[in-house]
């Protein structure tokens, strides 16, 4: 079944309901978003003569036009090539060449990639310019096209934090898997609820398009077409029953902004963090501000949404005697996927012993595109192969510690990234830590840490508070104060980059900007 199929539904039982906004503004009904959506299949099928299965590819900043785009390529059984916008030009048109993208659909950056898109794009069409609306002003109305669950719905690029991007294909299918598995395992939606894109609907915010089309529920797109903390509390002040998507780093930026309000956020229903991990102190500062109404998702794009849930009311659970310990896990395996702990030969694991994540089911991709080689490691005997090391507790709850190539090996002895940046950011002052392992020619890799402070921290203050809370062997031997963390579109932090800073530097140990080494002997 063809995912349109929702939308189509919405626009005849409740066609004169807002389906988008922009901002504040409605901007259309769900009647006029499926008769849009209908007229411009139509036009892509006929005028540039796509084919069932053909890409079109969408390079902009959030937009309702996005959304729009999405539904018209569904409904014409086209597949969807959404690119994160802040990529270089040469970056997007390695993936439009990657995809054999037929179209490409932009906002305003249209002059910047002009010239610079590869030959098996047939046309450029500007978000809301004249040749995007005669798609839908001239086009006959035509119906959705009928698809089986393994047609690509799409083609999503992975974030690239290390290496070429690869595109995770994306079936109806597992589009409608994931939808069920968010209302089973994170949240209801009501049709009177909204989704509010503020995270870049190129990646995590647009598939929640799905579970809230699926309800005809109302999709809002901020004016900015970005995540700006200000408009997104102005408009959960005018909207009711909202939901976010954000990535961590986000939420922290949204709590600051919304600490000195006296009531802050009074339409927020949900705010579903994930995409990277979420620190138990900045849990804790968004609980004080936001009060429990958040739910965590872990997921990838190779199992979108989906691989397990932590949702509200575990977050809310305060009188379970391990409510705090769970508040720190990823939740429970979602229903639509089973999901293992296994070691290096692919054996399951037993409870609390680390190893590799692995999933499958209804909700994993059949692979990447036109990608054999990278296909074969990461889909292996039926299982989806994250690269996230994790294990489970007795409970059945997923404790994730950190991508495998992020796993520090010290002396021989594993040192997991995550748990050090815990403890550097449980210190008032430290607003941003990351720790990455650096060559040492004694122990194999050495730990270091970067770190953004509010004011004035010593390396020695955090020495001490790593004394107090872990192993000596994991605490950091350097430290570097910045400004900021490198991070990519999406707001996860680049560590190859911090790796990459490191050997540049190395030897060269800016005054004032690393510890003194800390004695290397073991505990
Ligand atoms: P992407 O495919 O770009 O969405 O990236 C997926 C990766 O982000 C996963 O493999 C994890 O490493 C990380 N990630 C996603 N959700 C979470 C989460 N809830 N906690 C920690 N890391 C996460």
């Amino acid at each position: 079944m063809n995912v349109a199929h929702w939308f189509a539904r919405s626009g005849r039982a409740h066609g004169e309901r807002p389906a988008l906004a922009w901002g504040r503004e409605v901007w259309c009904d769900h009647r006029s978003l499926c008769r849009r959506a209908a007229r411009m299949a139509a036009s892509l099928r006929r005028r540039f003569a796509l084919k069932a299965g053909d890409r079109v590819a969408l390079f902009a900043p959030n937009h309702p036009c996005y959304l729009e785009t999405l539904l018209a390529c569904w409904w014409a059984g086209l597949a969807a090539v959404p690119v994160n916008h802040r990529l270089h030009p040469d970056e997007l048109a390695w993936i439009l060449e990657d995809a054999e993208a037929a179209l490409l659909f932009l906002g305003e950056e249209a002059e910047s990639v002009a010239g610079r898109v590869p030959s098996c794009v047939r046309e450029l069409v500007v978000f809301d310019g004249p040749a995007y609306r005669r798609l839908w002003e001239e086009g006959e109305e035509e119906d959705i096209r009928e698809v089986a669950a393994d047609h690509l719905a799409w083609l999503f690029y992975t974030s690239g934090t290390t290496g070429r991007p690869k595109g995770a294909m994306i079936t109806h299918g597992n589009l409608r898997a994931m939808t069920y598995a968010y209302f089973i395992d994170v949240d209801g939606i009501a049709r009177e609820d909204a989704i509010l894109h503020a995270a870049p609907m190129s990646h995590g915010s647009g598939l929640y398009i799905l579970p809230h089309a699926a309800v005809g529920a109302l999709q809002i797109v901020p004016q900015s077409g970005r995540f700006d903390p200000e408009e997104v509390l102005a408009l959960l002040d005018h909207w009711r029953g909202v939901t976010l998507f954000l990535a961590p780093t986000m939420v922290n930026r949204l709590v600051r902004a919304a600490r000195p309000r006296p009531r802050p956020a009074s339409g927020l229903k949900t705010i579903v963090y994930g995409g990277a991990p979420m620190y138990l102190a900045d849990l804790d500062a968004a609980h004080q501000v936001f009060g429990f109404r958040l739910a965590q998702i872990y997921g990838q794009g190779e199992s979108p949404m989906t691989i397990t849930a932590l949702d509200k009311r575990a977050h809310a659970d305060t009188d379970h005697p391990r409510w705090r310990t769970r508040l720190s896990s990823a939740g429970l395996p979602q229903l639509v996927c089973e999901v293992r702990v296994v070691d290096a030969e692919g054996r399951p694991l037993p409870v609390e012993a680390p190893g590799e994540v692995v999933v499958r089911g209804a909700s994993v991709v059949p692979g990447y595109w036109r990608n054999e080689a990278a296909s074969r490691q990461a889909f292996r005997d039926g299982w989806l192969f994250t690269g996230d090391i994790g294990f489970f507790d007795a409970d059945g709850f997923l404790y994730l510690r950190d991508r495998s190539k992020d796993l520090i090996i010290s002396g021989g002895a594993n040192i997991y990234p995550r748990e050090v940046e815990e403890v550097l950011l449980a210190h008032p002052r430290v607003r941003e830590a990351a720790v990455v392992g650096v060559p040492d020619r004694e122990w194999g890799e050495r730990v270091v840490a970067w770190v953004v402070a509010e004011g004035a921290v010593s390396p020695e203050e955090l020495d001490a508070l790593c004394l107090e809370r872990i192993a000596r062997y994991k605490r950091p031997r350097a430290y570097r104060f910045v400004q900021a963390l490198p991070k990519n579109a999406y707001g996860k932090i680049l560590k190859r980059e911090l790796r990459r800073r490191w050997s540049s530097e190395e030897g060269a140990d800016p005054a004032g900007n690393s510890a003194p080494q800390a004695p290397r002997g073991r505990s």
